[in-house]
């Protein structure tokens, strides 16, 4: 029984037709959402939400075609922060919050999507609430630190070990490959190529290792490691039946990336203004902290579609 259901995790013909999130777990489905919805609510308090209709409908329509094609049973409300951050986390009950930095990174919408996609798996598996039970965790005020990390957090992690004993954190990692390998199958049934989310994971670790701390601070004392991109590209060959285009990434992307780029330079015009004169830079024209967040913009109209190379497998 456990080996059927084991099975059909793995198989991406199923998604919706089996329960992910099934385990032990303290919290009602409706308590979940309630959870999830108070903790949104602070994180609404404390961050900037991106409201530039063009950029939230985007990260929204994109997120929903995601969750549909996946095994979550809640509804998701999918927002946008103004951070640099490159990061993105749902808390429990489908509320889901997208860095900017997050997108500014990404080279394609593929990429973003996998990144996405792994987020709302550990929703549909419900790994907050079951992870939350297994802890016995008691006070909900030690739970943000947890779901905050988010799909980089290890460095949020760490800090909340400081609370959490070490056994929870083995847990964390189960649930992490999990949720790798649920997302996989949610972003290749969306229609993404399922190798854009190990690219971004190598782009980011290649990153990092020529100048720790440019990324993420986190990725210097907790480096992506290497077994986690492995076992990504064997669930892409072992699970998902090679398709003959995937979607890569859309003209619609790159416009969002250009409207993203051009709110953090403003913000930072605007932070320096506060102190002295300084010159205007052109949006994506690269200034600090934005590399790589203006190529592309608006190449072309139609979805960049890509046939697999041979050589991947
Ligand atoms: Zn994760």
């Amino acid at each position: 029984m456990s080996l059927f259901a084991a099975d059909k995790k793995k198989d991406p013909d199923e998604i919706g037709n089996r329960d992910v999130g099934k385990g032990v777990n303290f919290y009602s489905i409706e308590k979940e959402i309630a959870l999830g919805k108070g903790l949104a609510q602070q994180v609404e308090k404390q961050a900037k939400i991106v409201d530039e209709p063009v950029i939230a409908e985007y990260v929204n329509r994109l997120g929903q075609n995601l969750v549909r094609n996946s095994d979550a049973k809640v509804p998701f409300t999918i927002k946008v922060i103004d951070t640099e951050d490159v990061n993105a986390f749902a808390l429990p009950g489908g509320f889901f919050f997208v860095n900017s930095g997050l997108i500014l990174k990404a080279d394609s919408e593929a990429e973003l999507a996998g990144v996405m996609a792994h987020e709302i798996a550990h929703v549909a598996a419900r790994h907050g609430t079951r992870q939350a039970t297994r802890g016995e965790i008691a006070q909900l005020s030690t739970i943000p630190l947890i779901f905050l990390g988010g799909w980089t957090g290890y460095g949020i992690r760490q800090a909340a070990s400081v609370f959490i004993p070490v056994g929870f954190l083995s847990f964390q990692r189960g649930f992490e490959s999990e949720a790798d390998m649920l997302g996989l199958q949610y972003m290749y049934k969306s229609g993404y190529d399922p190798g854009a989310f190990v690219d971004f994971f190598e782009k980011i670790q290649s990153a990092e290792k020529k100048k720790p701390g440019t990324m993420s601070k986190v990725f210097s004392t907790h480096p992506l490691t290497e077994d986690r991109i492995e076992t990504a590209q064997k669930n892409i060959q072992e699970l998902l039946k090679e398709r003959p285009e995937y979607v890569i990434t859309t003209s619609e992307f790159n416009d969002v990336k250009f409207r993203l780029a051009a709110l953090h330079n403003k913000r930072q015009i605007d932070n320096k203004d506060l102190n002295r004169p300084t010159l205007r830079k052109a949006p994506g024209s690269g200034s600090s902290g934005d590399a790589g967040s203006d190529k592309g913009a608006g190449d072309d109209d139609r979805p960049t579609l890509k046939r697999r190379p041979d050589q991947f497998r």
